[in-house]
């Protein structure tokens, strides 16, 4: 039977590339993000693949038992977890409301604590499985006006070690990868002068693809990486060496 990947945020952007690419690897997909990601749902299928949408808000403890639940019964197993999903609120630490701080922890940490917590549970059970977390280089190396986002990368870092000593001897490895800068309408949205200075940093002098996150995911699922866990690897063009 195929195994089966969870993407969580799989709508669009790097979580939509992480589906087609596990996709083409032959894993079931249980695709999901806050909508009905449909499109992606089929285009996976058309890899000759199952797959379906889960939408849920990955922050609400609940939601994401129930989505555990029924990915579990109707895929019968979850195989790799890829917590993907992430937002931004920036600003300047000194200018930043709670509400911002808070709801950033929120949907970029708590929901990390959930899904590893539950899907985690299912790995234990079955002996097996793989949990990838997206963190950032933000989390890494910090940056001005992301106090509340690298506060939640820099924990999914953390986090990852924990699980990585705590299901090691249960066949499940857990690692995460720290993205740089990556073409995305976020990017593509800066002015000539701030692109200039960003790729002045980045010693491969371009920005990343969302298709070179999804393949260092798809080595962390399979098997070339057996014996690799508790790891974070940058994935950045060599930024701030
Ligand atoms: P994106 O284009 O904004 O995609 C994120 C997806 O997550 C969206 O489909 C969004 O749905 C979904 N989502 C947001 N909150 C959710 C929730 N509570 N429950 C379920 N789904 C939720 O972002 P991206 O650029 O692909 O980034 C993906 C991940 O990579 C994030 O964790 C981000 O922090 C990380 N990252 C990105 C970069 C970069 O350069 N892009 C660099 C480093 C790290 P809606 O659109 O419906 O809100």
């Amino acid at each position: 039977m195929a195994e089966t990947a969870l993407i969580t945020g799989a709508g669009q952007g790097i979580g939509e590339a992480i589906a087609l690419r596990l996709a083409k690897d032959g894993f079931n997909i249980a695709v999901n993000d806050l909508r009905e990601a449909a499109a992606v749902a089929g285009k996976c299928r058309a890899l000759g693949v199952k797959a379906e949408c889960f939408p849920a808000d990955v922050s609400d403890y609940g939601a994401c038992e129930g989505m555990v639940k029924e990915v579990k019964e109707r895929f019968g197993s979850i195989d790799v977890l890829v917590n993907n999903a992430g937002i931004t609120r920036d600003g300047l630490a000194v200018r930043m409301s709670e509400a911002d701080y808070d709801l950033v922890i929120r949907v970029n940490q708590k929901s990390v604590f959930n899904m590893m917590k539950l899907a985690g549970a299912v790995m234990m059970r079955q002996k097996g499985g793989r949990i990838i977390s997206v963190s950032s280089v933000a989390g890494v190396h910090g940056n001005a006006g992301q106090l509340n986002y690298s506060a939640s990368k820099a924990a999914i870092i953390g986090m990852t070690m924990t699980m990585a000593k705590e299901l090691g001897s249960r066949g499940v490895t857990v690692n995460a990868v720290a993205p740089g800068f990556i073409q995305t309408p976020m990017t593509d949205a800066l002015t000539e002068e701030q692109k200039a200075a960003i790729l002045s940093q980045i010693a491969m002098k371009r920005y990343g693809q969302v298709e070179e996150i999804a393949g260092v995911v798809s080595f962390l699922a399979g098997s070339d990486s057996s014996y690799v866990t508790g790891q974070t690897i940058e994935i950045s063009g060599g930024l701030s060496m």
